[in-house]
C-alpha cells in the first residue's frame, strides 16, 4: 500500500484536488474533518463530543482521529494506499502515523503539500461557506481561531516532514483550481 498525506492550511483546496490524486493512483481519500462531520450528523457520542470543539475552530483530541485513522488502516482493502486529508495535524499525530505505519511494514510516500498565503485562507473560506454550508466556515471568530491553530500546532509538521526528506510543496495561489491540479499531479509523479 502507497501512503500519501495531503496538506496545507485550511482553504488552501486539499479536498477540491483529493478526488483527482485519489483517482489516478487509485487512493481512499480519507478526511478527518469529513469523517468527524459525519459523525456529527449522525449525532453519535463521538460527533457530540467533537461538535464544541470544531465549531470553535479547536482541534479534536489526537486519541480520536488516530483511532479513526488505524481502523481504517486495518479495514480498507479495496486501493493502492490512501490519501490522508487534514490528518496528521499535530506532531504527535504524525509520530502516532510513523508508528501505525512501521507496525504494518509500511512507509509513507510523501507529503504533497498546497500553500496559500494566510491572506487568502479567508476568501477561500468564505467562497467555501456559501457551497457547503459549514458551521465552522460562518464564523469569523472560528475562522480565526483555525488560521491560529494551523500555525501553533500543524504549520511544525512542515520542518517535521521536510527533516525526513519527505516534504513536497506546490502553490495553491494564484491559479485556477484545474492549474493548481496540474502542479499537484506533476507533483505526485515525480515523487
Ligand atoms: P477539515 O475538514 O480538515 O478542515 O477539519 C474540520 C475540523 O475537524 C478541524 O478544524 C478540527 O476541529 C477537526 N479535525 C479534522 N482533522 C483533525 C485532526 N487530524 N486532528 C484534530 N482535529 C481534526
Amino acid at each position: 500500500m502507497k501512503y500519501y498525506i495531503l496538506f496545507g492550511p485550511p482553504g488552501a483546496g486539499k479536498g477540491t484536488q483529493a478526488g483527482a490524486i485519489a483517482e489516478k493512483y487509485n487512493l481512499r481519500h480519507v478526511s478527518t474533518g469529513a469523517l468527524l462531520r459525519s459523525e456529527i450528523a449522525a449525532g453519535t457520542a463521538l460527533g457530540l463530543e467533537a461538535k464544541a470543539l470544531i465549531d470553535a475552530g479547536n482541534l479534536v483530541p489526537d486519541s480520536v482521529v488516530e483511532g479513526m485513522i488505524e481502523h481504517l488502516f486495518d479495514t480498507v482493502r479495496d486501493c493502492s494506499g490512501f490519501l490522508l486529508d487534514g490528518f496528521p495535524r499535530t506532531v504527535a499525530q504524525a509520530e502516532a502515523l510513523d508508528r501505525m505505519l512501521s507496525a504494518r511494514g509500511e512507509s509513507l510516500e510523501g507529503v504533497i503539500s498546497i500553500m496559500i498565503p494566510d491572506s487568502v485562507i479567508r476568501e477561500r473560506i468564505a467562497g467555501r461557506a456559501a457551497v457547503e454550508g459549514r458551521a465552522d466556515d460562518a464564523s469569523e471568530a472560528t475562522i480565526s481561531n483555525r488560521i491560529a491553530t494551523y500555525h501553533a500546532q500543524t504549520e511544525p509538521l512542515v520542518d517535521f516532514y521536510r527533516k525526513a526528506g519527505k516534504y513536497f510543496e506546490v502553490q495553491g495561489y494564484p491559479g485556477s483550481i484545474e492549474e493548481v491540479r496540474e502542479r499537484v499531479l506533476a507533483l505526485v509523479e515525480s515523487i
